[in-house]
């Protein structure tokens, strides 16, 4: 029998619903379990793709191309889940279904309603999933916090499932907040009003996980599970980390969490093996040298918006036992004149990472000029290789104006620009160079040093690309083209020939890096700085 797990949240957004989801996944997958996750998106847009990093925080890309919410970077550092645009639920897309169906005649005449039509669509986007002969149990993260008008039609899918495949073969785990009042006091009642919220749509949690500042004591565990029908046992804290998120995992373990699921499953408790996580998690909380990175860029005052290359800046500070310290710099401060040594001396290494747009552009490549000149470790992503390509054709090859057609369409010398075949697009939807793609490395590059084999495959999300014409002229004043796409008409990355350690990609590989399995340019970029 197939197991599935919905995960929610009450009280309010941001306790971490994304993160509990994923741990649970990992203790699932450290006992020979194998798992898919899901994200549901109670908001219309079809995707993530075209939402503002300011309403949304990092839109992260799948396989197969699919602009997704942050979590499933969660589910992907966390887990060894199979992630796809199926992966990604939103109501957008559920109802884009429904009334292209309905359209389609599919319905028979009959009226199409929220009960059962939408439910039946959502119900069976997620039996899709979980019906796949390689996975065992699957865990759906419903979006929002309980009590949103938006989630409705999500909660009553999870209660119809529970309902219909038993509760033995579906768990709710809620996750809720106990927050902290005048001094210490610890408060239940936010958590009894959510639980009492969930209960009211029929769904009655399983386990409830209370995001708090410090471990609930018993007496505290106790109230809760007589005030929700929650057995006490499964009652657990989920308590604040100061140092990473990695050891969340390995605190719902000690409190057996993954041990009560499985018995609440009805599946057996094969030995966990969490050990290589915790001598990470250990290694990084004990590291000595501590590795500063500036990442200049400019949605900098958003904790999330480049969720993935902070994550995997600290892996590869994991990979190579030292803190990582990350420091966001306004790339507009540098174009406003704030002298570069002030605001990057004390970095070890410079990252300028992916962007749309105009604003902070001329920061950021001041910002590149910087490192290239001073010989700091420079690692550039997608537009921070764009950048790249900028400033060496302004300031070493001299070409006065030279951009990147995205900014200046009139450029003098548009050494980045769009591909022909592109030019006619105006949809802003699902027209980028999108998903996963093979480029091929040179021998005697840092590219090819780090990954160690010629054939790597990344993730794209881009329109604009290094401009050919200006190729021959860039490779003989020194930017050394370093990886190509597989027919060789594209250029897939850069580095500056005679500087210690820089390399530009115009993929995204901060979105395959795992705490476990530090990515291999992050790695070599983190090892550099450190040095
Ligand atoms: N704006 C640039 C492009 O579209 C870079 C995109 C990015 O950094 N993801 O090509």
């Amino acid at each position: 029998m197939k197991k599935y797990i919905f995960v929610t949240g009450g009280v309010c957004s941001s306790l971490g619903k994304g993160i509990a989801a994923a741990s649970i996944g990992t203790l699932l997958e450290s006992r020979g379990f194998r798992i898919s996750m899901i994200k549901i998106d109670p908001y219309l847009n079809v995707d993530a793709g075209t939402m503002s990093p300011y309403q949304h925080g990092e839109v992260y890309v799948t396989d197969d191309g699919a602009e997704t919410d942050l979590d499933l970077g969660n589910y992907a550092r966390f887990t060894s889940s199979p992630l796809s645009r199926a992966n990604s639920i939103t109501t957008g897309q559920i109802y884009q279904t429904v009334i292209n169906k309905e359209r389609e005649g599919k319905y028979l005449g009959k009226t199409v309603q929220v009960i059962p039509h939408i439910t039946d669509e959502i119900k069976a986007q997620i039996l899709k999933i979980g019906n796949n002969p390689d996975i065992d149990i699957t865990i759906v993260e419903v979006g929002g916090t309980v009590g949103d008008i938006e989630s409705i039609p999500f909660l009553e899918t999870a209660r119809q499932c529970i309902h219909e495949l038993g509760r033995e073969n579906v768990l709710s785990v809620h996750l809720t907040l106990v927050p902290t009042v005048s001094g210490d006091e610890m408060k239940t009642k936010p958590t009894q009003h959510s639980v009492k919220e969930l209960r009211e749509i029929g769904i009655q949690p399983d386990i409830l996980l209370c995001r708090a500042k410090k471990e609930l004591d018993e007496g505290m565990r106790k109230k809760i599970a007589s005030f929700t029908n929650v057995e006490m046992a499964s009652v657990l804290s989920a308590i604040d980390v100061n140092t990473t998120i990695y050891e969340i995992p390995l605190i719902y373990h000690q409190q057996r969490l993954d041990e009560i699921v499985l018995k609440k499953l009805g599946l057996d408790l094969r030995p966990a093996h969490v050990e290589d996580l915790h001598s990470r998690v250990e290694g990084y909380k004990n590291a000595k040298q501590t590795v500063t990175i500036a990442m200049v860029g400019k949605y900098v005052d958003l904790h999330d918006t480049y969720k993935s290359i902070d994550e995997a800046l600290v892996h590869a500070g994991m990979g190579n036992q030292v803190r990582v310290r990350i420091l966001k710099i306004y790339a507009e401060k540098l174009e406003k004149g704030v002298p570069p040594q002030e605001l990057l001396g004390s970095a070890d290494g410079i990252l300028v990472p992916g962007g749309f747009g105009e604003r902070g552009m001329e920061g950021m490549i001041i910002a590149a000029q910087y490192a290239r000149e001073n010989k700091k470790p420079y690692f550039g992503i997608c537009l921070g290789m764009q950048i790249m390509v900028v400033e060496f054709a302004r300031h070493v090859l001299g070409l006065d104006g030279a951009h990147t057609t995205e900014v200046n369409p009139q450029t003098p010398h548009p050494v980045v620009s769009l591909l022909e075949e592109q030019e006619g697009i105006t949809k802003m939807g699902g027209t980028m160079r999108l998903g996963r793609s093979a480029t091929h490395t040179l021998p005697g590059t840092k590219i090819r040093e780090a990954y160690g084999h010629e054939v790597v495959w990344e993730r794209h999300r881009h329109r604009y690309e290094f401009s050919n014409k200006y190729r021959e002229a860039l490779e003989t004043a020194g930017l050394k083209i370093t990886g190509f796409t597989p027919d060789g008409t594209l250029v897939e990355s850069t580095e500056w020939e005679g500087h210690p350690w820089s390399t530009g990609v115009q993929f995204h590989p901060e979105f395959t890096s795992k705490p476990t399995a530090p990515q291999p340019l992050f790695n070599a970029f983190i090892a550099a700085s450190a040095q």
